[in-house]
C-alpha cells in the first residue's frame, strides 16, 4: 500500500490540470512531512477518484501538484447517517472522526430534550471529517449536516430510510433503565432479519432521550427501536457499536 501522502481536495482531478493547496494542506505537506518538488501525492475530491499527483512547486507557503494518472475509481459509502446529540466537544469530535472512519455517507448533530450542548463548530467538525477520510482511505467525506431539532427532523422524515432508534431504556417507571419490559429488540437480531436499504442510526446524548421523545420516536413508522445489549453505554461508544453492527450486517463489511 502505498504510504505517499493523501489529500482531500476540492478542485477537479484531470492529467495536467495543476491544482494549488490552501495554505493549511500546504503547510502539512511541505513542512511537516517534509515533501519537496518531484514528491508524489495521493489526491481524491469525492467525485474522480483517486490520483497520484506530483508536486511541481513547493515553498513554505505554497504548494502545487499536477495529477498525473488515475489510481482508484471513485466509489461511495453505503446510505447510512449517524443522527446524534452533540455531547462535550472533544467526544463530538470523537464521533465525527469515528463515524467518518466507519464509513457513513451523512453525520446529522440533533438538539433533543436533554443535549447538553446546543452549539457546534461546523468548520471543526470539517476539519475533523477530513483529515479522518485522508487518513482512512475513503473517496469521499461525509456530508456535515447543520444542527437541527429532533422534532423538525421527524416531521421532514423520508419513510423509505429506516430509522434504527439505540434505546437504553425500558417502560417499567421507577425501575433502573426502566426494567426489562418494552425494551428495543437487539440490534444485531433486528438487522440479521432487516432488507438492507437506506438507514440512519440514532444516539441520544448523555441523559438520554425525554419519555415524550420515545413515545414519538415508538411510533414513527420509519422508527425502530433497537438495544445493544444489557450495558449503558455512553453516547460515543454507542455511536461506534451501532455503526459497527451495520457494517458489518448490512454494510460494506460483508463479504
Ligand atoms: N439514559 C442514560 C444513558 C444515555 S446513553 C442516562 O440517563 O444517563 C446515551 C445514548 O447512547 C442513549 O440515548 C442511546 O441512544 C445510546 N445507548 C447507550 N447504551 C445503549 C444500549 N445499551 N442500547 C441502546 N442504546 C444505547
Amino acid at each position: 500500500m502505498s504510504t505517499d501522502p493523501r489529500l482531500y481536495v476540492t478542485q477537479n482531478l484531470q492529467s495536467g490540470q495543476a491544482i494549488a493547496l490552501p495554505k493549511e494542506d500546504a503547510h502539512y505537506l511541505i513542512n511537516v512531512m517534509r515533501r519537496g518538488e518531484g514528491d508524489t501525492v495521493r489526491l481524491f475530491n469525492g467525485r474522480d477518484g483517486e490520483w497520484r499527483a506530483r508536486l511541481v512547486e513547493a515553498s513554505r507557503k505554497t504548494a502545487v501538484l499536477e495529477p498525473v494518472e488515475q489510481t482508484r475509481e471513485q466509489i461511495g459509502v453505503p446510505d447510512l447517517w449517524l443522527l446524534f446529540a452533540p455531547v462535550k466537544r472533544q467526544k463530538t469530535d470523537l464521533i465525527v472522526e469515528k463515524a467518518t472512519e466507519l464509513g457513513v455517507a451523512r453525520i446529522a448533530p440533533v438538539v433533543t430534550a436533554r443535549t447538553q450542548s446546543d452549539r457546534i463548530k461546523p468548520e471543526r467538525l470539517q476539519l475533523i471529517a477530513k483529515e479522518a477520510a485522508e487518513q482512512t482511505e475513503r473517496l469521499d467525506l461525509p456530508e456535515l449536516a447543520g444542527l437541527e431539532k429532533l422534532d423538525r427532523v421527524l416531521d421532514g422524515w423520508d419513510a423509505s430510510r429506516t430509522l434504527i432508534f439505540c434505546d437504553e431504556a425500558g417502560d417499567e417507571t421507577g425501575q433502573p433503565w426502566g426494567g426489562a419490559r418494552g425494551r428495543g429488540r437487539p440490534m444485531s437480531d433486528t438487522l440479521a432479519d432487516a432488507e438492507a436499504g437506506p438507514a440512519a442510526i440514532l444516539i441520544g446524548p448523555e441523559g438520554g432521550f425525554s419519555e415524550a421523545e420515545r413515545q414519538r420516536l415508538r411510533d414513527h413508522d420509519a422508527v425502530i427501536a433497537v438495544t445493544l445489549g444489557p450495558r449503558i453505554l455512553r453516547a460515543e461508544t454507542a455511536a461506534v457499536a451501532a455503526l459497527v453492527l451495520w457494517q458489518s450486517l448490512q454494510g460494506d463489511w460483508r463479504s
